[in-house]
């Protein structure tokens, strides 16, 4: 499973043999058309289109066969493609939307070639054929989508409203060009006034032929609104999901034609309201965090000292061994925790209760990790519902829904936060549970925080002021959290960046810009410590080697990082650049029940040594057990520590 272009939706990545062949393998879609018939509609049916589809897989077999260019596969694509459209055809079906995102990536000449030849073969079928693209601008891509011999063109104007002029002038005279005005991928409310001022223009000079939409697939955002119950008015004036954006876009198609109801006329007046007291409201645009922003000096990302001095105070600290176990931060969310946090949450036990039990399970995680004989402690976040939504709570600017449910991947959603307005820590969100934790112990206890990129990347995120501005606001709430966990005792804190590189954008020609920014902003949060308190970031399976530098810059003590799946193989990318500081490689993977032999492990550290120098490497599982069992985490642990104390013994 993969994330969906920067989008927050898994798809199953389609895994593609050399030399295969396809066929139309499932009658669902015709069944569905059916069924839109028969209750009077008459759809317009949306696929992934072809080239989208390929560029999307990736090819497998032998390492050496897996190798071959998936380009090959695409006339055997085609013919299923054909075939479809003929059947939809024979349906009645009038217009079949292909859906081409990877038009607004950096396409190498022969897909953009590609796109070409394959257009030119679907373009026999009997429907009208829409390609749509989203997400982005089209850019280099322009004129090359703009010759597709199809019936009509879908743009996205709210990521990349500037890409309308250059589309429009290379209509050609009987091509639809469907605009992507209302935001699909962010619950804001449209200003209907301001758009349609816009869209005048292109309405007198397309008439019929220009249509309106949502820049995207709606399934990336809430569907209805009126179901939120909890949240206040003046906010719920300020967003639109689903369904509201739905209106958003027949209201202003109606506008254009100058056909607008009473009831569009009070929609685009309360929208224009909503905004200006958006605009305006002092609950969510605060002066203390606009000035505490403008005050970051360079400085403010800088730690005292280089690594290598760092380390050695860090090493006189926290009197570690050599190939030091660590985990990633939870343990397992049991019934009985998941029990009391409900139970909490329906207010059937009180604050202090719930606060026992929760430090109940905080005692009994370092009894179970000293027993394990593990040597830097963590507290096991059983408070924490989810990483981002733990500390969205506790942050001012924040809100949060009931039902604003996103689909992640099947049956599976989230809930992302919506961050309103200027973001801001009030009190401490951590530190009585660390603190407590390490009262419990001797050993070093390891402070555990969500960065503040993974925070950005998994919420709703304002669309008034640029993203950076936004993450910085919470790398320094989080900063004020890391500095109070020092000043409680604790001598390591981890700040996870699962998220850092699924927030890169869709071109590479913009990768460092965001980098810059992302890292700034982690560096903020973790850099007012000092040299002796040392900083651990973790992040998922990632490809490091495109931004290794990245990675390198973000200058924490200790990266954590799954490994164990790639055999060690993701290690190249640190020992190329010469990573400097301390790495854990994940050496277990903690998303299977299996209990890791000892063996296995120091064999995949060995691997890891020919790589990284023993003094700077660490032993760990590759993320957070909160998914685990007891009965699955303690033996697998335990097996771990003795592959520790085995790598000890060979080379201390
Ligand atoms: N500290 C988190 C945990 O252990 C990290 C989770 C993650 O990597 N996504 O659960
Ligand atoms: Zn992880």
């Amino acid at each position: 499973m993969t994330k969906y272009f920067d989008t927050n939706y898994h798809y199953l990545v389609p895994e593609l043999h050399r030399g295969q062949r396809f066929a139309l393998a499932s009658q669902r879609l015709f069944a569905e058309v059916d069924e839109a018939h028969d209750a009077g509609f008459a759809p317009k049916v949306t696929l992934t289109g072809p080239l989208t589809w390929l560029w999307l897989g990736k090819t497998k077999g032998q390492t050496q066969q897996a190798a071959f260019d998936r380009l090959t596969l695409l006339d055997s694509v085609l013919d299923v493609y054909v075939e479809v459209l003929n059947r939809l055809a024979k349906q009645g079906v009038a217009w079949v939307q292909l859906d081409e995102p990877a038009l607004v990536q950096d396409l190498p000449l022969a897909w953009q070639q590609a796109y070409e030849r394959a257009y030119h073969r679907l373009q026999a079928a009997p429907v009208k054929l829409m390609v749509a693209t989203y997400f982005g601008a089209l850019g280099d891509n322009l004129s090359l989508t703009a010759r597709l011999p199809v019936a009509g063109l879908h743009v996205d104007a709210v990521r990349a409203p500037e890409q309308l002029e250059g589309v429009i002038d290379r209509l050609s005279p009987h091509q639809v060009l469907s605009v992507g005005i209302i935001d699909g991928r962010n619950v804001w409310r449209a200003d209907l006034a301001v758009l349609r001022e816009r869209l005048m223009p292109l309405k007198v000079r397309l008439g019929q032929r220009l249509w309106l939409a949502p820049s995207c697939s709606l399934l990336h955002v809430p569907v209805d609104l009126d179901a939120e119950t909890e949240l206040d008015d003046e906010l719920k004036s300020w967003l639109a999901f689903a369904r509201q954006k739905l209106d958003e876009v027949v209201t202003l198609t109606r506008l254009l034609d100058h056909r607008a109801s009473p009831e569009d006329e009070a929609r685009l007046a309360a929208a224009t309201q909503a905004l200006d007291a958006r605009r305006a409201s002092t609950r969510i645009h605060r002066p203390d965090v606009t000035r505490r922003l403008e005050q970051v000096h360079l400085a403010d990302s800088q730690r005292g000292a280089a690594y290598s001095e760092r380390a050695v105070a860090q090493r006189r600290k926290l009197a570690l061994p050599l190939f030091p176990t660590t985990t990633i931060g939870s343990f397992p969310q049991t019934d009985a925790i998941r029990a009391a946090r409900r139970a909490y949450k329906n207010a059937e036990i009180t604050t202090a209760a719930y606060e026992a039990k929760m430090r109940d399970e905080i005692a009994y995680a370092v009894a179970r990790q000293e027993a394990l004989d593990i040597d830097m402690l963590v507290h096991g976040e059983a408070e924490r519902n989810d990483m981002v939504e733990y500390f969205g709570e506790q942050l001012d600017g924040f809100a949060f829904t009931r039902f604003g449910w996103v689909q992640s991947y099947g049956s599976r959603c989230v809930k992302p936060p919506i961050i309103v307005g200027d973001v801001a820590r009030p009190a401490p969100m951590t530190v009585r549970w660390s603190e407590y934790a390490q009262s419990l112990t001797d050993r070093p206890m390891k402070g555990m925080l969500t960065g503040p990129v993974t925070i950005l990347q998994w919420s709703f995120v304002r669309d008034d002021q640029p993203r950076e501005t936004t993450c910085k606001q919470i790398a320094l709430a989080l900063r004020d959290e890391v500095i109070d966990l020092e000043r409680a005792g604790i001598g390591a804190i981890q700040v996870d960046e699962p998220a850092l590189r699924e927030g890169l954008p869709l071109r590479q020609g913009q990768w460092q810009a965001y980098l810059n920014w992302a890292v700034e902003s982690f560096r903020l949060s973790v850099a007012g410590v000092d040299n002796a308190t040392q900083i651990h970031t973790h992040m998922c399976y990632s490809e490091f080697n495109d931004i290794i530098g990245a990675i390198a810059a973000l200058d924490a003590d200790v990266i954590t990082i799954e490994t164990s799946r790639s055999d060690m193989e993701l290690l190249e990318a640190f020992q190329d650049f010469a990573y400097p500081n301390d790495i854990g490689p994940g050496v277990y993977d903690i998303h299977t029940p299996n209990t890791p032999e000892v063996a296995w492990m120091v064999s995949l550290m060995e691997k890891a040594l020919e790589k990284i120098p023993a003094e700077r490497l660490w032993v760990n599982p590759d993320c957070g057990l909160k998914t685990r069992r007891w009965e699955e985490v303690e033996p697998a642990l335990a097996n771990m520590v003795a592959a520790a104390k085995e790598l000890r013994a060979r080379h201390g």
